[in-house]
């Protein structure tokens, strides 16, 4: 079994980014800037947004963080989607998700510009990802695949079992693994909560992504012994013995399973550095686009 080593993969790709920034700076072009939009207080949400703006410090790149109270409403918020679309030192932003209920995500989204839509959310971009055009890749699915190919991992003619379809990671992902492509062309069975006898699926698996959102829902039983797996998953777990008051864990039995694998990506350590090394790649294609 070989572990699939996210914190390694992403930095040789934000060291990449780093060096073409120090290019753009030598050449006097502008320096990249991503913005952050976070609205409310949710601490999770607040740890992912610190860590992409921290990653922008880190590659060199300029970055704003932009705070809403969970009260805003969805016009003032557009309001500001439209501030940010006509903002020209701001190359590409994200809105963090989720947002408050009384806010419609998919109006928000689609409103961002996509030119500036480095989250890949924006159906525009989904649609060039449908036509294997090139695009702004959604970060999450984006990071698995330069995970598979970091690590040579064969996928042509493989089998590939998706758990989860939402429109961020399980179905951009099953769509990047069953186009013509390397890593890609591999023939796709994408699962969500109607499907029927899921182990008797994943059980015929050579890949399996797992993005299902429920902690250690896979099992050492649902997993053919060789199978690559990725998990997508993550949970923060009370843990009183912690510093931080919990301890992560993926969507997978990490224990039980990785013995059976050929390749396994750990939670953390594995798919949330790729997300974050994504969304820089993605920023830096918008400083051209
Ligand atoms: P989501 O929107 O909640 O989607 C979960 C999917 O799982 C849905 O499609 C759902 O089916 C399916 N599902 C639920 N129960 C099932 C069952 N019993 N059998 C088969 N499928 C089932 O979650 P998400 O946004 O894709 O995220 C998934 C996980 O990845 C979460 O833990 C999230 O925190 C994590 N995540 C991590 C990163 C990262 O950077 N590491 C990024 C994004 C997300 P239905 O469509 O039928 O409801």
């Amino acid at each position: 079994m070989e572990l699939i080593d996210g914190i390694a993969v992403s930095d040789k790709l934000k060291n990449d980014i780093a060096q073409k920034v120090i290019e753009l700076k030598q050449k006097g072009k502008k320096i990249p800037h991503l913005a952050a939009v976070l609205v409310g207080n949710d601490g999770a949400s607040q740890t992912y947004v610190n860590a992409k703006v921290k990653a922008c410090e880190k590659v060199g790149f300029d970055s704003t963080l932009l705070r809403f109270s969970s009260e805003i409403s969805e016009l003032e918020l557009l309001n500001e989607i439209d501030k940010l679309n006509k903002d020209n030192s701001i190359d590409g932003y994200i809105v963090q998700l989720p947002l408050p209920k009384h806010i419609d995500e998919q109006k928000i989204t689609q409103a961002i510009s996509p030119a500036k839509d480095v989250d890949g959310f924006h159906p525009e971009s989904l649609g060039k990802l449908v036509l294997n055009l090139p695009g702004f890749l959604p970060a999450t699915p984006a990071g698995i695949v330069e995970m598979l190919r970091y690590y040579s991992i064969p996928t042509s003619g493989k089998h590939c079992v998706v758990i989860g379809r939402s429109n961020i990671v399980g179905t951009p992902m099953s769509l990047l693994m069953s186009r013509n492509a390397t890593p890609g062309n591999c023939t796709v069975t994408i699962t969500h909560s109607k499907t029927q006898n899921l182990s008797e699926i994943t059980k015929q698996a050579d890949i399996l992504i797992v993005a299902i959102g429920k902690p250690e829902f896979v099992t050492a039983d649902m997993v053919k012994e060789g199978a690559v797996v990725i998990d997508v998953g993550i949970h923060r777990i009370e843990d009183k013995s912690k510093k931080s008051g919990f301890r992560l864990l993926g969507d997978v039995k990490f224990d039980e399973v990785a013995p059976k694998c050929s390749y396994i990506s750990p939670v953390p350590g594995g798919v949330g550095p790729m997300t974050i090394a994504c969304l820089l790649k993605n920023t830096l294609l918008a400083v051209n686009s």
